[in-house]
């Protein structure tokens, strides 16, 4: 008797039930470790067919697969899309009235997939139910939410490792689109999937473009990107007012159909907006991050921010809405040292114990927007990928940037912070550096400190491209009355210990100076 290698009959199911000729990115992969019984987790973005990895082994094996969901409406999605491919598949939710039929046919040993939210599965008298039959699998799936490094961490989903413990040889398949490495790493342990045990790909979106600029006048950039790229785009601005100033003022500004949309409007107004867009073929919606989720648009042809978003997970996320169905589009980012020194200020007040993750966070975003390397291989290394140096679709690989060693300038501007006590704006740093005749600098003795005129020339106009790159990494911090303190590492370039580069901005012809993307 020939053993058929399961992956091969797994292949034939792949036909027969979902209709589809091959596995996609890594699925095939996931789909084989879990029909031999190997705990997984399978890091891919949404959209990759996360699903199915679980589905369709849950056909081919004894038992019934037990999958963890935290949506009650995701899971019934989830049970019609599987009942419709003819897989037998029931939820145990607080909106069914099943309940009674879905645990005869459990014990029967008659269910496929069984859907339930993590505070059921949670519950001692589950386990006790769950022991009645046999399991074939655990599918968790949002599985990033088991994380306190992730960013939608849910207490409920701690109580899963007991659940699973009480059954220590059915297999774990952990599901997430977004986890960074130390997510990742924390969903493995918390979860008990061994080191081996991870399936990661797919991130990569070749037909967007990135591309991540200094914003100065925000309305002339985004009118210059909507000019470049033609489409419907999405503009996400951090607050409800400038999300309504600047639909305002760049509909004005191109005469284009530009609709706000942000969680302070009435609840008609947004669904007509949304509605208005999803339908349209050129239309510009400018929102807050609350739009975006579940909407299905693939023509989506860029996606700008103004400001900075929360993290890179966010960043992806967002972007991501761009471009679905493969043609080319872009991704913008318009960002200001400001951006940054606020989500730095805000997080003083994150708790103590979150405060960490939220830091490096931060800290990642900033490592990509002032890189001046290939923009998606920043990205996909953080997701763990191994990406080629340059993709040749984005910024820095479209204009190679050029960056300057600035540590003696970046010391002479701490040291002024230092020296002026810690208080004092940027522009006030300015005049004390270039030792400009000013009132307020001679009034305060200013012009006596050792660092008053010590920048010159060429210097001179760096200093506030330094300053920004110093605050974006963390040495330089806004104080709660506007002024400059020093945090982070400000103390090792000080001492000589650490350097500081910053990218130059490639130059720019004249006619060409309004351009906002190469
Ligand atoms: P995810 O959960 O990763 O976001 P889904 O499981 O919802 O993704 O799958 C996304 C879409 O891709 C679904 O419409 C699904 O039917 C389709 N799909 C999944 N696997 C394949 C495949 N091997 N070939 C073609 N389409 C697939
Ligand atoms: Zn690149």
């Amino acid at each position: 008797e020939t053993a058929i290698p399961l992956l091969d009959s797994a292949r034939e199911r792949l036909k027969a039930i979902f209709g589809f000729d091959d596995f996609r990115g890594r699925q095939a992969e996931v789909v084989d470790r879990v029909l031999s019984g190997q705990s997984t987790l399978a890091v891919m973005p949404t959209g990759a067919g996360k699903s199915l990895t679980y589905q369709l082994p849950a056909t081919m094996l004894d038992g019934t697969c037990v999958v963890i969901s935290p949506l009650i409406a995701l899971m019934h999605d989830q049970l019609r899309s599987a009942r419709a491919n003819g897989i037998r598949a029931a939820t145990m939710t607080s909106a069914d009235a099943d309940w009674r039929e879905t645990q005869d046919a459990y014990r029967a040993g008659e269910l496929d997939l069984l859907y339930v939210a993590p505070e059921r599965a949670s519950q001692p008298a589950f386990r006790d139910f769950l022991g009645t039959a046999p399991l074939a699998l655990f599918a968790v799936d949002e599985a990033h939410c088991v994380s306190e490094w992730g960013h939608d961490f849910r207490p409920d989903y701690r109580m899963l490792r007991g659940l699973m413990d009480a059954f220590p040889d059915v297999p774990r398949l952990a599901l997430t689109a977004t986890a960074d490495s130390q997510t990742r790493r924390d969903v493995m342990a918390q979860l008990g999937i061994p080191d081996g045990g991870l399936v990661l790909a797919g991130f990569d979106r070749p037909n967007i473009r990135y591309a991540i600029r200094l914003r100065d006048n925000p309305v002339r950039q985004l009118a210059a990107l909507m000019a470049e790229q033609p489409g419907p785009g999405i503009v996400y601005a951090p607050t409800r007012r400038k999300v309504e100033d600047l639909a305002e003022k760049l509909g004005a500004a191109t005469g284009r159909a530009v609709l706000p949309y942000h969680a302070g409007l009435d609840p008609q107004t947004r669904a007509a907006n949304q509605a208005a867009f999803v339908a349209s073929e050129d239309m510009v919606i400018v929102a807050t991050v609350a739009f975006g989720m579940g909407i299905d648009k693939p023509d989506v042809r860029f996606v700008a921010h103004v400001g900075v978003p929360k993290s890179i997970e966010g960043y992806y996320q967002e972007t991501g809405r761009a471009g679905r169905d493969g043609d080319p589009a872009r991704a913008t980012m318009f960002w200001g040292a400001g951006d940054f020194a606020t989500a730095r200020q805000r997080l003083a007040e994150v708790d103590e114990a979150r405060r960490g993750a939220e830091i490096a966070r931060l800290n990642a975003l900033a490592g990509l927007v002032e890189t001046a390397e290939c923009r998606r291989a920043v990205l996909l290394r953080h997701f763990g990928e191994d990406p080629p140096a340059e993709c040749g679709n984005c910024d820095n690989c479209l204009e190679k940037p050029g960056v300057t060693d600035v540590t003696e300038l970046a010391r002479k501007l701490l040291s002024a912070v230092y020296r002026t006590g810690q208080s004092f704006g940027m522009g006030h740093l300015q005049k004390v550096l270039t030792g400009s005749e000013d009132e307020r600098v001679r009034q305060r003795g200013h012009d006596r400190l050792s660092v008053f005129g010590i920048v010159g020339g060429e210097d001179a106009r760096l200093l506030q491209s330094v300053a920004r790159a110093l605050q974006a990494r963390g040495d330089l911090v806004a104080t709660e009355h506007g002024g400059l303190a020093l945090g982070g590492s400000a103390r090792a370039i000080l001492k000589g210990e650490s350097e500081v580069e910053i990218v130059v901005p490639p130059k720019r012809s004249k006619r060409r100076r309004g351009d906002s993307t190469p």
